[in-house]
């Protein structure tokens, strides 16, 4: 198994539960080496079933904030369009921290940290060979790329790359809201605001903790940060020095001019900014089947974040899990997953890719109407 996110200790979890040794090679050289990211919603087919498979849906349940599926959408002037609350036994898609996560999946698992993957060589003698950034190599039976966007196990079955969407993300923390910032508090309630505006949006989610993740969002050329008048029409600025934390959040400022005091505190109470061009794979990759090498979650499918790709890797996790645990044929158990996540995958990345184009998009309305057609009533 390469990579230790959703998709890699789920697979690793269900197959432990089924009684077998998996070792995990993680990059990263420690669990908390990195900021875990924000909050996942995790959907009761999806995620909760893939949980249930590895034995661990109580505990979620535990940890997890049925109240963080509230929503509430504004307009720019900070008026309330839509405010939607999570009933409290509500469990379609409740919310947990992405480190509450990776903690509970991790448990009793065999994880291998600053195991950095340069290359996997399928159909050697002795099977797939793994190449390690260090200078090791391995041979396995399967090797499992659950690696994510950037995956180097790709390159052993398929010659896809990702491409960018034209929308950026630059994702900003707040901290404490409830002590420090009680009007933002009340603003984002127990969930999620969004505002959405043309070509642009503001999202912020609460996590636990009082912990807040804001995500401006806009359309923009990949280097849109080289010139700033050119690519976003910001008159008088040039180049934006990401690194620089102060130039980021008034470069920002000056992209949602107009928009109401109250939302814009989002980006002032902002402590850094971390910049994500949004990438995508082609909408139904799939490969030519190759022995001994598979993959799961955004290696095999990257897509929009619009809430299902951790819950995708780790449904796929868990069913791949499932297909080889058994005395079954190994390679037929694989192929047959492979064909079960592509068919369920390729419909996911049309609605994501048709799904980002309505919440950033010249009419702001299109996100609003997008609301409506899928939050329960
Ligand atoms: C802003 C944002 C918000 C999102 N919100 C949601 C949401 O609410 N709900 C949802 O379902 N999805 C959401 N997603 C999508 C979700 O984060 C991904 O789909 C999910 O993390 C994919 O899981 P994965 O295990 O396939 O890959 P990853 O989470 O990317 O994990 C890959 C792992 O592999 C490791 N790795 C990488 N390269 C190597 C290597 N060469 N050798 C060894 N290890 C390696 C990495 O360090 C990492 O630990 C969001 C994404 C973004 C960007």
């Amino acid at each position: 198994m390469v990579g230790g996110g959703p998709a890699g200790l789920t697979f690793a979890r269900v197959l432990h539960r089924h009684g077998h040794r998996v070792t995990v090679f993680e990059r990263d050289p420690a669990p908390d080496s990195r900021p875990p990211g924000g909050t996942l919603d995790l959907h009761q087919r999806l995620g909760q079933l893939a949980l249930d498979k590895a034995g661990l849906l109580e505990e979620f349940q535990a940890l997890s904030r049925p109240e963080g599926q509230a929503m509430r959408i504004l307009d720019t002037d900070g008026a309330v369009l839509r405010d939607w609350q999570a009933r409290p036994d509500e469990q379609a898609n409740p919310e947990i921290d992405r480190g509450q996560l990776r903690d509970l999946l991790l448990g009793p698992l065999d994880v291998q940290w600053g195991r950095d993957v340069t290359e996997v060589v399928p159909g050697t003698q002795d099977g797939a060979l793994v190449r390690f950034a260090d200078g090791r190599q391995e041979t396995f039976d399967l090797v499992v790329g659950a690696d994510g966007a950037w995956s180097r196990v790709r390159a052993a079955v398929s010659s896809a790359t990702p491409r960018y969407t034209g929308v950026t993300y630059v994702e900003t923390s707040v901290d404490d809201v409830d002590t420090r910032h009680p009007d933002l508090a009340r603003l984002i309630g127990d969930g999620s605001v969004a505002v959405y505006g043309v070509n642009r949006a503001l999202v912020a989610q609460r996590n636990s903790g009082g912990h807040v993740k804001v995500y401006a969002q806009f359309r923009a050329p990949l280097d849109w940060h080289t010139n700033l008048e050119l690519h976003l029409g910001l008159t008088g600025c040039g180049r934006l020095d990401l690194a620089d934390v102060e130039a980021v959040r008034s470069s920002l400022l000056a992209l949602f001019d107009g928009w109401a005091a109250p939302v814009l505190d989002l980006l002032r109470h902002g402590t850094s900014f971390v910049h994500r061009s949004l990438y995508v794979l082609p909408v139904s990759h799939t490969w030519e089947h190759v022995p001994g090498v598979t993959l799961l979650g955004d290696a095999a499918h990257l897509m929009p974040p619009l809430g299902v790709g951790a819950n995708l890797a780790m449904l796929e996790g868990a069913e791949l899990a499932e297909s080889v645990a058994g005395p079954g044929d190994l390679d037929e158990g694989v192929r047959a997953f492979e064909e079960q996540m592509w068919a369920r995958a390729g419909r996911w990345a049309k609605i994501t890719a048709a799904g980002l184009e309505r919440l950033v998009s010249p009419d702001p309305s299109e996100a609003l109407a997008l609301f409506d057609e899928v939050q329960p009533s």
